[in-house]
């Protein structure tokens, strides 16, 4: 029996069943919280986040990951209660986002490792929580000399632990393909990487060359409709299922239950910009696209189930 580091505890990988790879519960910006104590209300975010996973329950989805960085508020007290609530597996992460910040710049990636690991090893913020990704981004600027320093940072981190990457790309400047020349340099095994948000690109032969180097892609901005719409997402899906790349994808929203980016941005105010960006979109209406565009059972139940699981179940350091 192979199990994963839950937010509650030790999961069994054959209890994941259907697997968000990319989501969030809050994004609320630690500095400003810490000013102003009503910068956000925690007990509403909780409830609210709470019965989005209980509605994504009743529609099939098992785990859900959350990949909220260190540096945009990822706080392990509200996702545990969340989880605790829903009744969910939820998943959590280590890492931190592409911000260049100033207290950032004078440090080396090893010295970033020896906190982080932290994460990993013994807990987040106390708990005995333990993250069990690691997550890191790289912005439309590309692969500078500073985002290298942090993809280096997520490369050490995951060979001195065996924790697997999940990354935030943005396709326009093809970023995916330099996160994988930073992780080659530093000895990653390509295959434990999520390259994150290739689901934004309906550039196929770009999305081709990240997969001949052996990571998964994600398919993750499902209800971003201003990005790219749902159908020219699975369009996509489906042309790179029957090319053969089923077992190199996995689906997911990258919707956040709460997110400070935009002013006044409360939950009715999501739903009517945005109305399938939620947990519930890839299971109810996504999945069923897929099917009629020719996509079978197998290669669904592969993005959906047993690739989440792989990705997990490849343990160990290196
Ligand atoms: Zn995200």
């Amino acid at each position: 029996m192979a199990t994963i580091n839950g937010v509650l505890g030790p999961i069994d990988t054959e209890d994941l069943g259907f697997t968000l790879m990319h989501e969030h519960i809050l994004i609320a910006n630690w500095s400003m919280r810490q000013a102003f104590a009503d910068w956000v209300d925690l007990e509403q975010v909780i409830a609210h986040a709470a019965s989005e996973l209980v509605k994504a329950k009743e529609v099939g989805v098992r785990t859900v990951a959350d990949l909220t960085p260190i540096n945009i508020g990822r706080d392990i007290h509200v996702i545990r209660e969340v989880a605790a609530r829903a009744g969910m597996n939820v998943i959590a992460s280590t890492g931190l986002y592409y911000h260049e910040e100033p207290w950032l710049e004078a440090w080396p990636p090893e010295k970033l490792v020896d906190w982080l690991i932290r994460d990993i090893q013994d807990g987040i913020q106390g708990t005995d929580s333990r993250a069990a990704l690691i997550k890191c981004a790289t912005n439309q600027a590309g692969v500078t000399d500073f985002n290298k320093k942090l993809l280096q940072t997520a490369a050490r981190l995951h060979r001195a632990t065996g924790v697997p990457i999940s990354t935030h790309t943005d396709v326009h400047c093809r970023s995916g393909l330099g996160q994988q020349d930073v992780f080659e340099q530093e000895g990653v095994d390509l295959s434990r990487v999520v390259i994150g948000h290739c689901g934004d690109s309906d550039d196929v032969d770009y999305l081709e060359e990240i997969l001949a180097r052996g990571s998964t892609i994600g398919m993750d901005r499902f209800g971003l409709d201003m990005i790219l719409p749902t159908e020219k997402r699975v369009h996509v899906i489906a042309e790179l299922c029957r090319r053969g790349h089923a077992g190199q994808m996995v689906l997911s929203h990258d919707a956040c239950c709460h997110i400070d980016f935009f002013p006044g941005m409360t939950p009715a105010v999501q739903a009517a910009m945005v109305p399938n960006w939620n947990f519930r979109h890839v299971p109810s209406d996504v999945v069923p696209a897929l099917r009629k565009n020719g996509v079978s059972e197998e290669q669904i139940r592969a993005m959906t189930v047993d690739n989440p699981r792989r990705i997990f179940e490849k343990q160990g350091a290196y």
